[in-house]
């Protein structure tokens, strides 16, 4: 099955986000668009159940995050020759922003990976199951390698 618009997640780890890219192409109809995201987490954006928390990251922080992962997103993406426009780096929660974005791009598809994780730590909240819950459209779950876990 190939679509127009594809969007994969990745996160700023050189191998899986390759081997999430790579997979995405996969799903790439032809003279369609592959877009790709890469969310900065600040810490306030984890701890923002708690109202008295009121964060620790200053606007130069968070400048400077979302500075370097531009720059390691350009990196990664240099051999997929993916121009500035479909490349997404965003601020916030990750699954939030993955969803709307996935809309404002109007994709048709979002590629994430996941890990395998087996016993307590599946209990754990993941960003591929927070991504999975509230998706406004279809997602392609690729599973990563043993090596890359
Ligand atoms: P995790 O659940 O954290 O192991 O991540 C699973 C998948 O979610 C990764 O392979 C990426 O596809 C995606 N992902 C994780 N963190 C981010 C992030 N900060 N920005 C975009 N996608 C992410």
């Amino acid at each position: 099955m190939m679509f127009a618009t594809v969007l994969a997640a990745v996160d700023i780890s050189a191998a899986p986000a390759k081997f999430v890219l790579d997979k995405a192409q996969t799903y790439v109809a032809t003279g369609g668009k592959l877009h790709v995201v890469h969310v900065v987490e600040p810490q306030y954006v984890q701890y923002s159940f708690d109202p008295t928390f009121t964060g620790s990251l200053t606007r130069e922080l968070e400048n400077n995050a979302l500075e370097a992962a531009t720059k390691q997103l350009n990196e990664i993406c240099a051999p997929y020759g993916l121009p500035a426009e479909q490349q997404h780096v965003e601020l916030g929660r990750a699954a939030d922003k993955i969803h709307q974005l996935s809309q404002s791009i109007r994709a048709d598809v979002i590629v994430i990976g996941s890990h395998a994780r087996h016993g307590w730590r599946r209990l754990l909240g993941s960003t591929a199951n927070a991504v999975l819950h509230g998706a406004p459209i279809d997602v392609i779950v690729a599973r990563l390698p043993e090596s890359m876990e």
